[in-house]
């Protein structure tokens, strides 16, 4: 899949657009969902333009790999849902259910999340 640069969350990197964050570092952005599915539910992108995990995975460097990682546990600490605990989820393609092509980590907590799909 090749980046699309008008995407929002591109956008939303760029400042097009507003975001209620709740974490930045040289390498990641951290913001809360606009239609939250949780009462927690938090996206965490890298700032780099990959356009899903399958891309990020390939072509990302360690240092942007390991700070996407980093900035995922951090924000759910800082949240306050380590315990008792959170989902992560990264949708990727089309039979993903991936609707935003820049990749992003779903942060779920604040209720008993059930099976996982
Ligand atoms: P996915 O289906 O994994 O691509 O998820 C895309 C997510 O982006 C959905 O949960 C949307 O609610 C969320 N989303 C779309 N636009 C925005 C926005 N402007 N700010 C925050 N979240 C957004």
């Amino acid at each position: 899949m090749a980046y699309d640069p008008n995407n929002v969350f591109a956008r939303i990197l760029r400042g097009e657009i507003p975001c209620k964050k709740v974490h930045e570092d040289e390498h990641t952005l951290a913001f809360h969902d606009i239609q939250p599915q949780a009462p927690v539910h938090v996206l965490v992108i890298p700032k780099g333009p990959y356009a899903s995990f399958d891309d990020f995975s390939a072509n990302a460097s360690e240092a942007e790999q390991a700070a996407l990682v980093r900035a995922v546990g951090k924000v759910a600490r800082d949240l306050g849902v380590a315990e008792p605990g959170y989902r992560i989820l990264s949708n990727i393609g089309e039979e993903g259910g991936q609707e935003v092509p820049h990749l992003h980590v779903h942060i779920f907590a604040g209720r008993r999340l059930g099976r996982m799909l």
